[in-house]
């Protein structure tokens, strides 16, 4: 069993619920974490249990860093938006950052979640 991170921007949200849905088999068999409202939006989407951390915004990326640090997560699938000015760009980078430092399974798009499920 794997420890999984799951994060998603707001105009990303939908396609994390997607993907969470159409592999929700795999999904179960592990202990997933999620951002506050991305967790609550796979919960209610899927029935998977997310333990929910703060929103992102709100520290909830710095608390994903964390347990990354502390060798705490396994994976990581934070589908980022590219598009978009976020306030919390340092807490982004930062969870970038330590999810690259520590060599973790890091997903950063939808296909990349693709290829780490099926590597886990
Ligand atoms: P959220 O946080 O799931 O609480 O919206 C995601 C983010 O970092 O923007």
């Amino acid at each position: 069993m794997a420890r999984i991170g799951l994060v998603a921007h707001d105009d990303k949200k939908d396609e994390l619920v997607a993907w969470a849905k159409t592999n929700r088999d795999k999904l179960a068999l592990h202990e997933l974490w999620g951002t506050g409202t991305t967790g609550a939006r796979i919960n209610e989407g899927t029935g998977l249990s997310v333990t929910r951390l703060l929103s992102g915004p709100l520290g909830g990326d710095a608390q994903l860093g964390a347990m990354i640090a502390e060798g705490r997560l396994d994976a990581l699938v934070f589908f980022q938006d590219p598009l978009t000015a976020m306030p919390h760009d340092v807490d982004i980078k930062s969870l970038n950052r330590l999810a690259t430092l520590y060599n973790i399974l890091f997903a950063p798009n939808h296909k990349t979640a693709d290829a780490v499920l099926a590597a886990l």
